[in-house]
């Protein structure tokens, strides 16, 4: 992603004109590792083709899809020219932001910019400025528009006086995220102004986090101050976002219309006379944008020079985006709607104009606004859900028996708790105000109460989770949004169900991992509530341990089950190295996933027996079959007991070969529970997990304090690190990652930490600093390209000279295909491999892991993946280093001896495998499963490699 950094802006440049200008742009790219040397080509090819001039003095010089592979890392690079440059057409740049992107990253970029294109004088101050700092702030301190919208908008509400009205202004803005608690408090300090009408006026710039304007109106007849007391407005204000808006109100007020805001009956009305929301009657179009970089800087000046031709007003929208409409004539607003192709548009004008303009903008949208578009597929018909049978599904019969995947091994058996979601019917009209309210009323009582006994029944850390809810339950402003819809005659579960799903989309808007888990349990609560209404019994959990069938297990489903009473876990959908399936390994529950959609039509209560090494499930299992499966269930134990007993001797094969046996871990506080667990070392410390336990990016010395507690607890093992592997399905809450088609082939593990270097070389500063005297590696996620890791690499050297180590090791992950393909290059640089299985079979055979019905094929015996960690072996060893294999393979029972024979040196697995593996270990024998090894390279499929080690 692109972003404004002062280490990439070069103050004081000069240049005798634009062709100097992009030399020197070039060489700085160049220089800095972002391109390859032809890349001046590509920049002069693009102005040829039309100049980036932007307006305001900048300009954007960026090259040509034809030079596109000449981008090693996507990044940009800013050049002052306080003597400005001609652009051309007498245009004069004093500040050029060269871009280097392999797609329309750009867009991003523009999106940043567009806040400082508003304002007048920027050319002047970017020409003056005299410091990287006042350069940056200049390009980004430019006003934020201001929010308001429905949410802001209150009306008739129970309000006993002026300040109560106040209180609720400063909620509304607190809820929309303009403000902080602090500033209810602050308002009251404020000094109300009388606008004329009965309207107010009040304002604070303290503790306001971006502009927004509320307005709300009493349900009954106020006075204040003598005065009457029609309508408040709540302004928290930042910069000059809200001068417009100023302006539209003094025209409202000037025309004698204020009454038209106070008597208004909808949120609609008000931002309708505000100027906020087009009026509902204008005409519109709806135009899907084609052009293959979206609407970037030369399309949308063309769009915008098009809508000045008009005389009234035309704006415009995207779709689905949640963002106002903004004019159509304003260039920098058009950029800042970051439209991308696909996405669809939508005019509105004036009637005066809509006629002429509407039609003639839509056709010049759809004819690429200057450039060549691409018609864009036209939209298929929803493709049948795959796995789903031609006939109506129906429930597996007792006594059959579904093969699925292997998620976490162990048999487990009990009643099933079948938990789907099922639609809820409810009246949008209620009987009458007073017992709606009446019904809304109770329905809280009883759901509050609901998570009372919730609460207490489970442990402190998924009880906190319930007692979140009950707060959220007591939401005043829920309550109060409520109550203006039931005032309107909506019945308590549509009033309920709308006055949810507003704040969720709300908070999901917001673009925040964090807040899109809060959206989720808004609705969470929303459901359980409507069902309270709607009188529908929620699911009474068996009382006995149950097995847990879902479609999907979440990531955040598995946080909040309870191991106690969940004693196994069977999803429709899925695969085997989904994160979630990893989690219910390192909870201990045995897990089959992918057993297909007609799981989900089994009734609960159903016995199910679950075999989750094998990834079986045996629907109401015949007392035999049962008594079979808890046979081998003790056999299993014991023999575990066995290998438990001796979890702390050396993994070594009946002929002597040894290997060592280390742990998966992501949290620091376990490191001596896992040492106990019979780990020689850590093979593999997830540190993004640590990073997602802390609510803002850990800072180096709290980093260190983690990782220096991996160390400690270690007492000399190693310590295999893995750098931030963050994006694709790990979003980190508090990093927001621009959305991407594909984000798994997007910016992901190093692609993303190499171009957020600060990021990266705090962690490896705490890492360096934390190591001390012992043996620490540290290895780069996600390389798929020589020149990543020794980009990584040389941050690495250049850090170790200020903090010297003793015992370090450098390597890389093999999880792309590309890295075990290079493993002969890559093997003379690095000190070791490990290899991440998981994503090495994603990648290999194109399955996405958490695919719902493709997933449970992604199987790591595949004997395509095995030639790659073969060659990444052979490659390795015949320069000296040593290979790991951290993925979820090397824990499956019919994957170790496979490893074993393709001569890998370590295996690291989840903690409480590592008994197991050691124990499996030690009954094999090298040579043998050296043979087999060959053998399984010969096969044509993952499940002959299987059949071939069950033979063995
Ligand atoms: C892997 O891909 O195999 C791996 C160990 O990394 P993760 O599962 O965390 O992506
Ligand atoms: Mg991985």
């Amino acid at each position: 992603m692109l972003e404004l950094a002062k280490e990439q802006i070069a103050m004081g440049q000069s240049a005798t004109d634009k062709a100097e200008a992009l030399r020197l742009m070039a060489a700085r790219l160049v220089a800095d590792g972002l391109v390859a040397d032809g890349y001046l080509e590509g920049l002069q090819a693009r102005e040829a083709q039309g100049s980036t001039f932007l307006g305001q003095g900048i300009a954007i010089p960026h090259g040509t899809p034809q030079t596109r592979d000449l981008v090693y890392a996507t990044g940009v690079r800013l050049l002052q020219f306080p003597e400005g440059v001609d652009w051309g057409d007498g245009q004069i740049v004093y500040l050029a932001i060269g871009i280097a992107a392999r797609s329309d990253e750009h867009l991003r970029l523009l999106q940043l910019l567009t806040r400082a294109l508003g304002e007048t004088d920027l050319a002047e101050a970017l020409r003056r400025a005299t410091s990287a700092e006042a350069l940056l702030k200049l390009l980004q301190g430019a006003p934020q528009a201001l929010a308001l919208d429905a949410q802001l908008v209150g009306l008739n509400l129970p309000a006993e006086d002026f300040d109560e009205l106040a209180w609720r202004g400063a909620r509304l803005l607190q809820r929309a995220g303009c403000v902080d608690p602090g500033f209810a408090a602050v308002l009251q300090q404020a000094e109300p102004l009388p606008l004329g009408e009965g309207l107010w006026w009040l304002n604070s710039e303290r503790q306001v986090r971006q502009p927004g304007l509320a307005f709300l109106t009493p349900q009954q007849p106020l006075r204040y101050r003598d005065q009457p007391l029609n309508g408040l407005f709540c302004l928290a204000s930042l910069g000059a976002g809200h001068q417009a808006l100023l302006e539209r109100l003094c025209e409202v007020l000037i025309e004698g219309r204020g009454q038209m805001l106070y008597q208004a009956t909808s949120s609609r009305a008000v931002l309708e006379v505000l100027g906020a929301d087009a009026p509902s009657d204008w005409p519109s179009v709806r135009q899907v944008l084609a052009n293959a970089h979206g609407l970037h800087a030369r399309p949308a000046k063309v769009l915008a020079q098009l809508a000045k031709g008009f005389d009234g007003e035309i704006r415009v929208r995207l779709v689905d985006s949640g963002q106002p409409a903004v004019s159509v004539k304003s260039l920098s607003k058009l950029l800042g709607l970051g439209a991308r192709r696909g996405q669809v548009l939508e005019l509105v004008a004036e009637p005066s104009v809509a006629e002429q303009a509407l039609p003639m903008l839509q056709a010049a949208i759809e004819q690429g606004l200057g450039e060549e578009v691409e018609p864009l597929p036209t939209a298929a018909e929803p493709e049948p859900e795959p796995s789903l049978p031609d006939a109506d599904p129906v429930a597996p019969l007792p006594g059959s028996l579904i093969q699925a995947v292997g998620a976490a091994p162990g048999i487990a058996c009990g009643p099933a708790l079948v938990c789907v979601e099922k639609a809820i019917d409810y009246p949008l009209r209620g009987e009458s105000p007073a017992q709606e309210r009446l019904k809304l009323r109770e329905a809280l009582t009883a759901v509050h109460d609901e998570l009372d006994a919730l609460v207490q029944r489970s442990d402190k850390a998924i009880g906190e989770i319930f007692i979140t809810h009950q707060e959220m339950l007591a939401d005043p402003a829920l309550a109060d949004d409520a109550e203006q819809r039931l005032a309107q005659g909506e019945s308590a579960a549509a009033a309920w169900m709308s006055v949810i799903e507003a704040a969720a989309r709300q908070q999901e808007a917001l673009h925040d991992a964090l807040l899109a888990e809060r959206a989720a349990d808004l609705r969470d609560i929303g459901r359980r509530v409507l069902a309270q209404l709607c009188g529908v019994q929620d699911q009474a959990e068996p009382e006995q341990p149950y097995v847990l069938v879902m479609a999907e297990v979440g990531p955040s489903d598995v946080a909040r089950l309870d191991p106690a009473r969940v004693t196994g876990i069977v999803t429709a959908y899925g695969g085997a190295t989904a994160h979630s399936a990893i989690v219910a390994r390192a909870l201990g529950i045995p897990a089959v996933v992918g057993a297909g959609p007609e799981i989900l039509l089994l009734d609960s209560d159903t016995p199910l027996l679950l075999d989750g090494q094998r990834g079986q499930v045996q629907v109401a299992p015949s007392a035999d079959v049962l008594e079979r499966a808890l046979a081998e269930r003790e056999l299993r134990e014991r023999r575990l007991q066995a290998a438990w007993a001796n979890r702390h001797e050396p993994a070594v094969t009946r002929d002597g070969h040894a290997v060592e046996v280390f742990a998966n871990i992501g949290d620091s506080s376990i490191i001596d529970k896992v040492v106990e667990q019979g780990a020689e070392g850590i093979g593999l410390l997830r540190t993004e997990l640590i990073f997602m336990a802390h609510s803002q990016a850990p800072d180096v010395a709290t980093q260190e304090a983690e990782y220096r507690r991996v160390l400690d607890g270690l007492a000399g093992r190693p310590l295999v690190v893995r750098t931030l592997d963050v994006g694709g399905d790990k979003p980190l809450p508090y990093w927001p990652i621009a959305a991407e088609d594909n984000p798994f082939l997007g910016v992901r593990g190093v692609r993303l930490t190499l171009q957020r270097p600060q990021i990266m070389e705090d962690q490896l500063r705490a890492l360096l600093r934390a190591a001390d005297r012992r043996p620490l590696r540290i290895m780069f996620p996600m390389v798929g390209q020589v020149h990543e890791w020794r980009q990584a690499r040389a941050m690495v050297e250049r850090l170790r000279d200020e903090i010297p180590v003793a015992d370090l090791q450098l390597g890389i992950m093999v999880e792309v295909p590309s890295a075990a393909l290079l493993a002969s290059q890559l093997a003379q640089e690095v000190d070791f491999f490990s290899i991440g299985t998981n994503d090495l079979t994603q990648y290999t055979l194109a399955i996405d892991r958490g695919h719902p019905s493709l997933s449970a094929q992604a199987d790591g015996l595949h004997p395509a993946v095995l030639s790659l960690i073969d060659m990444t072996v052979r490659a390795a060893h015949a320069h000296g280093k040593w290979v790991g294999v951290c993925g979820e393979l090397a824990a499956d029972p019919q994957a170790v001896a496979v490893l074993l024979g393709l001569d890998v040196d370590e295996l690291s697995v989840a903690a409480p495998s590592i008994a197991e593996v050691k124990a499996l270990v030690r009954q094999a024998d090298h040579q043998t499963a050296r043979a087999l090894a060959r053998e399984a390279l010969q096969q044509d499929s993952a499940a002959a490699v299987r059949a071939l080690v069950e033979r063995f």
